[in-house]
């Protein structure tokens, strides 16, 4: 047998697992899928500004070689200027790494900095892309909670008492991905403050900056963090509705001196792989500036506000869910009222509603914490789906309480096999092919 890298047992990334290869294969069977599974704008038709395809098209013919292995420098100073307009002091285009999306700087700034059994300090829930991208690079992830009674926000004082002589750095995601919290400054304060005296590198996942609702205000990191490093990482794949460019970057500010070593070292990474994909970084000095239209869609009438106003009265009217509303981001991370459930199971609900309703979330597990009660749906949908989906998944989470009354035990395996408007029906091939998957998956981890 062709055995795969020891250093991958212990990676995963079930946001594009066993559920979602398994919401292929019903799509390949006809099944109309609905996948709130993934934040890809461009699935549910968003497009990315037109201004920023003009500006790749435009300059397609400067696209052709391979670029400076930190990104082309109109690209990198148009970031610098995105900064300085952020509030953040001391930063210059030598300070700019630019990668194919956030993913790949993810990899490569933790890949310069750990060496064997380095701790850095992860949120629960986390995107999971952190936690994997530590292990991999033979680190671990210590994941400090972000508790859904504390509205998912985090303690200061609960992440210092995890930090170990180990501990090299600390992720913070603002706003978070799985769950719309945006941190208070007085929290990221007291986490800039943690990071400097215990002399931790701060990364800082911004990927939604300018996605808020309702006021929320966001406080850039950078703009907090003066004495120890601080990586901010951002890109075009969120605000700007660009996933596919593969556009990401990094940008280091806070104490540079002393950290040469470690800029060179994520130099080398990124020049081994020569650069990123250039026609992509075209688009970005074009995005940075002037009009922003992410601000059409989060505001009151806006297809992001609606969608996730739909999520949100769609919970109050449910019998079973609850959620601290999303302040930021695409998502809400919903859980699953306990008195109603004890047993609940996050991943068998998932695939319970995917076999049964055509529906594919995430359970929260997928998220690395440590319960099972909650699942993480995006708001890219429009209202009207969103609101189809919470009556289906409100049906499969009745037919439990039906069966858990009826006396059977468990919460799945019992559900309605009530056929979704628009789908072909689940029953005859679907609780077969569940049965496979669990089947051949063991607990699905
Ligand atoms: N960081 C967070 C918090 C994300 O949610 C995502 C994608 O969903 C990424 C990074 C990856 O972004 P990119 O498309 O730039 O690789």
């Amino acid at each position: 047998m062709l055995r795969s890298s020891e250093g991958l047992r212990h990676v995963r990334y079930e946001i594009r697992g066993r559920l979602a290869r398994r919401a292929h294969e019903l799509e390949r069977l006809g099944y109309e899928i609905i996948s709130l599974n993934i934040g890809n704008p461009g699935l549910f038709g968003f497009r990315t500004p037109e201004s920023l395809r003009l500006a790749m098209i435009e300059n397609l013919a400067n696209a052709e070689g391979y670029c400076h292995q930190k990104g082309i420098f109109p690209a990198r100073e148009a970031i610098v200027m995105h900064q300085q307009a952020r509030g953040v002091q001391g930063v210059t285009a030598d300070e700019v790494f630019i990668g194919n999306g956030a993913s790949e700087l993810i990899d490569l700034t933790l890949r310069a900095l750990l060496n064997d059994g380095d701790e850095v300090l992860v949120p629960s829930p986390d995107y999971p892309l952190w936690t994997a991208a530590v292990t991999l690079n033979r680190g671990r992830a210590v994941h400090y909670p972000c508790r859904p009674e504390n509205g998912f926000i985090p303690d200061p004082e609960e992440i210092a008492r995890l930090v170990t002589p180990q501990t090299r750095a600390i992720v913070v995601i603002n706003p978070n991905n799985p769950t719309g919290a945006v941190y208070p400054r007085a929290v990221l304060e007291g986490i800039a403050r943690l990071a400097e005296s215990r002399h931790l590198v701060v990364f800082s996942d911004e990927i939604y900056d300018q996605i808020v609702y309702d006021g929320a205000q966001f406080v850039p990191m950078a703009t907090l963090v003066r004495d120890t490093l601080c990586a901010t990482l951002s890109g075009l794949s969120k605000v700007y509705r660009a996933c596919g460019y593969r556009v990401g970057w990094v940008v280091f500010s806070g104490r540079l001196r002393g950290a040469g070593d470690y800029l060179s070292a994520l130099e080398l990474l990124s020049s081994l792989r020569l650069c990123s994909n250039v026609p992509g970084q075209w688009a970005v000095q074009t995005a940075l500036g002037g009009y922003q239209s992410i601000q059409e869609l989060i505001l009151p009438g806006g297809w992001l506000y609606e969608s996730r106003r739909a999520i949100l009265s769609a919970i109050a009217e449910s019998r079973y869910l609850e959620v601290k509303p999303p302040a930021g981001a695409m998502y809400a991370f919903i859980g699953v009222k306990t008195d109603e459930f004890a047993d609940f199971d996050d991943q068998r609900f998932a695939l319970d509603l995917l076999e049964q309703k055509h529906v594919l979330v995430a359970p929260g597990v997928s998220f690395n914490v440590p319960y099972r009660t909650h699942f993480r749906v995006t708001n890219l949908p429009d209202a009207p789906i969103l609101k189809r989906v919470f009556a289906r998944i409100e049906e499969v989470l009745a037919g439990y309480a039906a069966s858990k009354r009826g006396g059977s035990k468990g919460t799945g395996s019992k559900g309605p096999d009530a056929k979704g408007p628009g789908t072909k029906g689940s029953d005859a091939k679907g609780s077969g092919s569940r049965d496979t998957i669990v089947e051949a998956s063991g607990r699905f981890r």
